[in-house]
């Protein structure tokens, strides 16, 4: 059944039980703030913000790399009523402005390092009240001081199922990046349909390298182990010797990563020189995660295969997962079973009324209590991803198997037509990552002289391919595959351009053609 609470009572409600165990470590330096802490801090916040101003139903960017402060400025926010937006920390202050002026956000919180960032930003977009760090910078109210504040905590009822708790903006992968609006029943009753399959509890440590901004960190590492007592350690970024370091210094028990930090746990040398003993699982989401890889990786650590987990931000944003308790015998790339009370259908590509059967790929609809509001001030945008029964058309495409298991095969829109057949990208990258001289790569549809939209692989060699060249890569895919998937043609390059979550960034591959 769906919950109906807003987000900080469904997260912190059991936060005085918690008491003074430790909700959020800073892993740099060791500050910790116990839940007994963030509980009576968020409140103080709250009072303050709305002491500042801030009302129900504005919109409020928090801007903010992962910091042990970031969910108390997040739930205080939320508690002030307003709908919080997140922000890349790394976004320039174009791009910055652009998401105040299409959220018409009223109010920003900030950090000290990144004021500069958000002064111009607030400039360029217009309509932002007031700028608040979350430290202390001269010239601005800071979160600090609000914790001394003597106004009343705002006691707001709100209708969770129609009150907006945050939005998020989409990757931007496929285009541009939209605001997504999620509500605080959507996002709450997610958390509690993906609790099951999680298992956190008090005395489990998951380590915060991802970033809260995005919603597969905002759940993952900051609602679902706050909600249940485990204690949250906090980095701001990835590095790889930092990484290993908190793990083995903080005894983690669980990572929740993106495929490239599974590459580097398989790969780096770094990795054995650190204990990595306390950890009991590793769930990889947001990207494809190749099977040889993980495989590589769970035997190099002496850990359960690593599960997957599938979502996005309009889904609030789980749908899949593997559950923690079935990493054994979940089948190997899997991303997991559907959760309790959402539904799934498999519908053909060509005839998008046809409900496909087990084994038969096609596009990914789903239909449940998680499915967004809508995509903000684009109705448009809106009613083409959800139709009027319901159903949310991820353009993903999967199939599943007799056991329930879901297998992501690629995006409907990085699939390449080659003379009327399609081509799924994915395939022929894990493909030419089996070659012993292919260190990485990435494949798109390319145009050839005559028109034809044909695969293209752009290649990165190992340092000691030797002189691996155009024609053993053709070859070796073509060996391979049916005719109509081979690749065409290879260009070499020095990386693969990727997002932070591991995804190809294939606009910018396509502009190298
Ligand atoms: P945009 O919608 O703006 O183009 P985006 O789709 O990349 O960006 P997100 O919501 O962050 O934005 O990502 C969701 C997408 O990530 C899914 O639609 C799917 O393609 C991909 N994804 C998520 N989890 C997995 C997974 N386990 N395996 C493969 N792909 C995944
Ligand atoms: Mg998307």
């Amino acid at each position: 059944p769906p919950v109906e609470l807003p987000i900080h009572d469904a997260v912190l409600g059991h936060a005085a039980e918690f008491g003074d165990r430790p909700a959020l470590i800073d892993g740099t330096d060791g500050t910790t703030l116990t839940y007994e802490q963030v509980d009576r801090f968020h409140r103080r916040v709250a009072a303050g913000l709305a002491d500042a101003g801030v009302r129900k139903g504005d919109v409020l960017a928090l801007h903010s790399p992962n910091t042990i402060a970031f969910p108390t400025a997040f739930y205080a926010a939320t508690r002030a009523g307003a709908s919080v937006t997140t922000v890349h920390p790394l976004a320039t202050p174009e791009e910055f402005a652009k998401q105040l002026g299409d959220s018409a956000a009223r109010w920003i919180v900030t950090v000290s390092p990144l004021l500069q960032t958000a002064r111009r930003a607030a400039e360029i977009a217009g309509g932002v009240e007031e700028i608040f760090v979350c430290d202390s910078a001269g010239g601005h109210r800071s979160l600090i001081d609000m914790l001394a504040t003597t106004a009343p905590e705002p006691r707001l009822a709100f209708d969770p199922a129609e009150d907006i708790a945050a939005l998020p903006y989409s990757s931007g992968t496929t285009g541009v990046p939209k605001g997504v609006m999620l509500t605080h029943r959507q996002i709450a009753t997610n958390l509690a349909q993906l609790e099951p399959a999680v298992t956190l509890a008090p005395g489990e440590r998951i380590l915060a390298v991802l970033p809260f901004f995005h919603i597969y960190g905002l759940t993952a590492l900051m609602n679902a182990p706050l909600r249940k007592g485990a204690t949250v350690v906090v980095l701001p970024r990835f590095d790889l010797e930092t990484f290993l370091a908190a793990i083995e210094n903080h005894r983690i028990t669980g990572l929740y990563v993106a495929p490239p930090i599974v590459l580097a746990l398989a790969k780096h040398p770094a990795v054995t020189r650190y204990d990595l003993s306390s950890l009991r699982y590793v769930i990889s989401a947001a990207a494809p995660l190749d099977a040889e890889l993980a495989r590589a990786c769970s035997a190099r650590l002496g850990l359960p295969p690593i599960g997957q987990a599938y979502g996005m931000t309009e889904l609030s944003p789980g749908t899949h997962v593997v559950p923690v308790d079935r990493l054994h015998d979940a089948p190997a790339g899997t991303v997991g079973r559907l959760i309790a009370g959402t539904e799934m259908r498999i519908v053909s590509l060509d005839d998008p009324g046809k409900d496909l059967g087990t084994g038969e790929a096609g596009e990914i609809l789903i239909r449940g209590p998680q499915v967004m509001k809508g995509y903000l001030g684009r109705p448009d945008a809106t009613s083409a991803m959800i139709d009027t029964d319901g159903w949310l058309h991820t353009g993903d495409i999967g199939h599943v198997d007799e056991g329930g298991w879901l297998f992501v095969v690629d995006r409907v829109k990085e699939l390449i037509k080659y003379k009327g057949f399609q081509v799924a990208p994915a395939e022929l990258e894990a493909l030419l990552l089996t070659h012993p001289g292919i260190a990485d790569a990435a494949v798109i549809g390319s145009y050839n002289d005559d028109g034809n939209e044909v695969p293209h692989a752009f290649v990165v060699r190992r340092a000691d391919a030797g002189d691996l060249g155009e024609n053993e890569i053709l070859l070796h895919v073509a060996e391979r595959v049916a005719p109509y998937k081979r690749v065409r043609r290879v260009t070499f390059i020095d990386s693969v351009p990727r997002a932070v979550s591991g995804k190809i960034l294939r606009r910018q591959l396509r502009e190298r053609t």
